[in-house]
């Protein structure tokens, strides 16, 4: 069985170790700073075996010269020029075997242009896992820096796709300003002001609100939610437009959220 563990980087910033149950050799998602992983390897006697990347940004690939002067280990990610360090290129469709899992690629530009996610669809009885960088956050989505609002919107419907329930380990903890725009946009959405509980609840104890669902955000978060009235007529009445395909509803509350 995977699992996955999260090593807390910056401010909030998760990067995510994962390996098979009792296995000594793990896998880093994202390793923005090496010495938080350094230490976690150290303190629990495993072993780096694979570095994966999900996009360029100096958050996500700031520690992988230093991960790589103690492991020697391949580094998947997109191709580009941006990460030098990727040994692995891999693009849409891509399978990859990752200490006994096999991870599909997907392309999700939007956030950047290079930005990709992995999913492993799970056998049996396990839940299939999704590690998606900065695109789908619990509640919300990642800045449009690179791409174009209709693109961003594709690449979160692609992962929107995926069966509900797969565990999205996204790369923040953005959660509880995320809903409290979320309840801004919807707020008459009962499964949101639940929601907004509990994950207060988890932050008041100091533990993450990551993973999230496919299922959760499908029911609470608006940027997947593009297609449904409610949000259609919060984006038309902000905007103080008639917006009607998914594609203008996402971006009018991408520009809200950016201001809120
Ligand atoms: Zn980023």
């Amino acid at each position: 069985m995977l699992e996955v563990t999260p090593i807390q980087a910056f401010n909030d910033n998760y990067l995510w170790l994962f390996r098979e149950s009792g296995s000594c050799d793990c896998g880093i998602v994202d390793p923005g700073d090496a010495e938080p992983v350094l230490h976690y390897l150290k303190e629990n006697n495993l072993n780096l075996a694979v570095i994966i990347i999900t996009h360029h940004h100096g958050d996500h690939t700031g520690g992988i010269n230093r991960l790589l002067e103690n492991y020697q280990v391949p580094v998947y990610g997109p191709d580009s020029a941006n990460i030098p360090a990727v040994t692995h290129t891999v693009r849409e469709g891509s399978q990859i075997n990752i200490l006994g899992n096999t991870f599909k690629v997907l392309e999700i530009p939007g956030h950047t242009l290079d930005h990709i996610a992995y999913f492993n669809a799970a056998e049996e009885s396990n839940t299939p896992v999704l590690f998606c960088g900065d695109t789908l956050f619990a509640g919300g989505c990642g800045r449009v820096f690179e791409g174009t609002f209709p693109m961003m919107h594709e690449s979160l419907q692609k992962l929107a796709r995926l069966p509900a329930e797969t565990l999205v380990y996204c790369a923040h903890e953005y959660t509880l300003a995320n809903l409290a725009f979320a309840s801004a946009v919807t707020p008459e959405n009962k499964t949101l002001a639940q929601r907004v509980e509990q994950e207060k609840e988890k932050r008041s104890r100091g533990i993450p609100t990551v993973p999230t669902s496919i299922r959760a955000e499908l029911d609470t978060n608006p940027f997947l939610r593009c297609g449904e009235p409610e949000i259609i007529a919060a984006a038309n009445k902000h905007s103080g437009r008639q917006l009607h395909v998914p594609e203008e509803v996402f971006g009018a509350i991408r520009g809200w959220k950016d201001s809120f």
